[in-house]
């Protein structure tokens, strides 16, 4: 007599490790089946997922079921052939408790196998995501198959405006309509993922590559949007590269090099397609090799802080700094532009804006225990940053593990379009005013920035951009648009400061504008910390 608890155990124990598979809970009952009096054993038949036969006689009566939640909350049955009839008395009972564990396991792999799809795919297109697309990139890659592609990343134009027009419910919807319209297109082997927000990458077979990029080129989007009626073409910005045996060494490549094409269509051609070339290759390299030193360059501290003194144009006097990283690797130097892109990319460009946060502390810090009479210092803040919700927090708590009056920091942050970025970035900027600490919008009017968003924003200063007074001479049109902002701004009781002042018909044309906070050139460059330290002491510009 075999048994039963014994072998109840050892089934359940073969189970109990690792990541539930249907191969191995088959391999563990096939094993057991004897000892419990099953003759045969069907899988995935009838309403069941599991049938168990007794070796006695099959009877009329009922099977007993054990029904447990299928992967999306259906139900499945497990049925035990018969019970109490051909399973003899003392099988029944453990039988019914071996159905019971079967129903258990495969509940789990049921809910095992919803996780990984859902952690591969896009909850709102249900396409695969990065990672469910870099999954079949390497597969492909390990069959030799990819040479037969050419890869594709796109982004949709305009979409921002879109979705500021008719919002964010309805252009999610529009979202689904285009990512359906673009699947329908697809070949068998082909495959499309949506790395989230209208940013998509595609690898399509070569044959059918230029149908591709054309459809790419406007698809024409229908939709009922409650009484309204949608209708655009959605064209989309696309970087390709044509996959060739020979320099395809690693799959990361597959995604990365269409993404540096995508970038330079979107900030420098602005045409709307670019295929990879030598000096595209080069750059994929350069970031590649970004990604390699980060850590390390985090660990022997490569990255600098350089201080750019902030001036009162009426007194000629330092009221502020803006810390600005550098890195310094192997005796030379890098400005932002070149890693932090790469690094906002790759989600880890809030490393860094931790660490330079931390760093001025630590300076601010210093200069107080000289004795110097400090100034407030801005850190930058990627908007990147803003995915870590704790973020506004742990900006608090870095002041306060250096016990620096919250006054002594300020945060700078750049404007967006983005509704639910725009939720985030109000929440953050709002924690941080009840915190105490100043929040500051940088490259106003650049870009996307809007006067309509400073109503529901909390912020205590406006950065105005650069660009705004790039001009060899200024317009009556600059004049008023910029009075009007300073006028709107100190209306709203937010400070204004403009950056990028070079020379002193700038200074005049933004004194007469009504800004008299002046951060540039002008005045001084980024310097480090020890030059900086000399600054502090002094304070007084003559000019
Ligand atoms: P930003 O925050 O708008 O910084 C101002 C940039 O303008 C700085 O460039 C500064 O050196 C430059 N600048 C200042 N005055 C003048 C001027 O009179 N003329 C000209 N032509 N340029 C001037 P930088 O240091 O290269 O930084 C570029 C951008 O990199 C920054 O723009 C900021 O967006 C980003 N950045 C810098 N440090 C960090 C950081 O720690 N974290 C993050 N996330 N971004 C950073
Ligand atoms: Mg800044
Ligand atoms: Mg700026």
């Amino acid at each position: 007599m075999p048994d039963h608890q014994q072998e109840l155990l050892k089934f359940q124990r073969r189970l109990s490790e690792k990541i539930p598979r249907r191969e191995r809970f088959e391999a563990a009952i096939n094993e057991i089946a004897a000892s419990f009096g099953i003759s045969r054993i069907e899988s995935g038949v009838g309403p069941g997922r599991l049938t168990l036969y007794s070796s006695g006689m099959i009877s009329d009566s009922l099977p007993l079921e054990h029904v447990y939640r299928g992967g999306k909350g259906s139900k499945k049955k497990i049925l035990v052939f018969p019970v109490n009839e051909c399973f003899t008395e003392e099988e029944a009972p453990w039988i019914e408790m071996l159905a019971f564990s079967c129903a258990q396991y495969l509940e789990h792999i049921d809910y095992n196998r919803l996780i990984e799809r859902s952690a591969a795919t896009n909850p709102l297109t249900g396409l695969p995501n990065g990672s469910g697309y870099n999954t079949t990139v390497r597969r492909l890659f390990n069959a030799g198959m990819l040479p037969a592609y050419d890869s594709f990343a796109f982004n949709l134009k305009g979409f921002g405006y879109i979705s500021k027009r008719i919002g964010l419910k309805n252009a999610d919807n529009i979202m689904v309509i285009y990512a359906s319209e673009i699947s329908a297109f697809l070949k068998n082997d082909e495959i499309i993922g949506h790395l989230g927000g209208d940013n998509y990458v595609a690898l399509i077979k070569k044959e059918h590559s230029e149908a591709f990029l054309k459809l790419l080129s406007g698809i024409p989007i229908e939709a009922e949007l409650g009484e309204e009626t949608f209708s655009a073409r959605i064209a989309a910005t696309v970087g390709v590269w044509q996959i060739d045996a020979e320099s395809l060494h690693d799959p990361l490549d597959i995604v990365s090099k269409p993404s540096v094409a995508l970038s330079i269509a979107r900030n420098e051609t602005h045409e709307p397609v670019c295929f990879v070339n030598e000096k595209i290759e080069a750059e994929v390299n350069r970031q590649k090799q970004i990604l390699e030193f980060f850590d390390e360059a985090l660990a022997k501290r490569e990255f600098t802080i350089y201080y750019q003194p902030k001036v009162n144009s009426d007194t000629h006097m330092l009221v502020g700094a803006e810390g600005l990283v550098r890195w310094q690797h192997e005796g030379e130097t890098f400005s932002p532009g070149t890693f932090v892109p790469v690094l906002e990319r790759e989600g880890l460009i809030s490393r860094l804006d931790m660490y330079v946060l931390e760093q001025v502390c630590s300076d601010q810090s210093r200069w107080r225990e000289q004795g110097l009479d400090p100034v407030c210092v801005s850190v930058n803040v990627s908007r990147r940053d803003l995915s870590n919700q704790h973020l506004s927090e742990d900006i608090v708590a870095v002041i306060e593990k250096y016990s620096l009056d919250r006054s002594l920091v300020q945060i700078e942050i750049t404007e967006t379009v983005d509704e639910q970025e725009h939720g985030l970035l109000s929440a953050f900027l709002k924690h941080l005013w009840d915190s105490g600490i100043s929040t500051s919008i940088d490259d106003f009017g650049s870009g996307y920035s809007s006067l309509s968003t400073l109503r529901n924003l909390q912020i205590n200063e406006l950065k105005i951009d650069r660009s705004f007074i790039d001009n060899e001479d200024f317009s009556d049109q600059d004049r008023i648009i910029l009075t009007d902002i300073i006028h709107m701004a100190e209306e709203l009781g937010i400070s204004v400061i403009t950056e990028g002042v070079e020379r002193r018909e700038q200074l005049e044309f933004v004194r007469n504008a009504g800004c008299h906070t002046i951060q540039g050139f002008y005045y001084d460059r980024p310097m480090k910390a020890e030059e900086f330290t000399t600054k502090l002491a002094q304070k007084q510009y003559k000019k």
